[in-house]
């Protein structure tokens, strides 16, 4: 990874007010800037998902850790799972062209990419269904015996299989893990969000990083700069003979 631990806690500060999903870009333009020779704003959502796992891997471990209530009983459960565990998927390049022949319909769409989910937020409020305006962006042509017609006016059925095509060629945009109450035996299965999860655990490093930083430079007097510059060996090191 090319970032630096500056670097880091600058992507962290920086972006503080951001939409996650534009922290999940800026994270990814800082460690792997390009997703098959383009922005990640343009790669599939489940692309950019695998790619912020594997960041997640190489800065906080390949363990994710997520904390759930049963839907049965209301006990609290804890559950570890491996990055390899959940990833499905593995086409990292741009969001291809698909096509969907339904009967008198043929319609060429494309995957969601981070881009529609920050232009759908920036859109007003009362925009209407976000699934339909979701819809109209990855729709490129909607045609009915060969006459375009307007993609909110396809019927359920068709929008359905669209949706199912992209859930196909995308897995990774919807990661699901399966959980199971010890307390009375219910099992279903958790939507996890990679880009809230990793969000979260910056925040808690950049947090223990800042403490580190306060408790050698009240210590020795060092500046920022330097405290930061130290390998974490280092750093470790100082900290176990300020608290000795
Ligand atoms: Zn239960």
């Amino acid at each position: 990874m090319a970032a630096n631990t500056d670097d880091l806690l600058r992507l962290w500060e920086d972006n503080q007010r951001a939409h996650p999903v534009q922290r999940a870009l800026q994270a990814l333009a800082l460690a792997a800037p390009v997703a098959g020779g383009q922005a990640w704003a343009q790669a599939p959502i489940g692309a950019r998902d695998r790619a912020l796992l594997r960041l997640h891997e190489e800065m906080f471990g390949g363990e994710l850790h997520t904390t759930a209530h049963c839907p049965g009983c209301g006990e609290r459960l804890e559950s570890d799972f491996r990055v390899g565990d959940i990833v499905a998927g593995s086409n990292d390049g741009p969001a291809s062209a698909l096509r969907l022949q339904d009967q008198d319909f043929d319609v060429e769409y494309r995957l969601p990419t981070s881009e529609d989910l920050l232009q759908l937020a920036a859109e007003r409020a009362d925009a209407g269904d976000e699934a339909m305006r979701l819809l109209r962006r990855c729709v490129r042509s909607a045609l009915r015996g060969g006459v375009a017609v307007d993609p909110g006016a396809l019927p359920e059925a068709v929008i359905d299989r669209i949706a199912d095509g992209m859930a196909t060629q995308d897995p990774d945009a919807d990661v699901q893990v399966g959980l199971a109450c010890p307390a009375c035996g219910a099992a279903w299965s958790l939507r996890f969000d990679i880009v809230s999860h990793f969000w979260s655990e910056l925040d808690d490093w950049a947090q223990r990083m800042l403490a580190d930083v306060h408790q050698l430079a009240s210590a020795y007097g060092w500046s920022e700069r330097d405290i930061l510059a130290l390998s974490a060996t280092r750093r470790q090191a100082y900290l176990e003979m300020v608290a000795a």
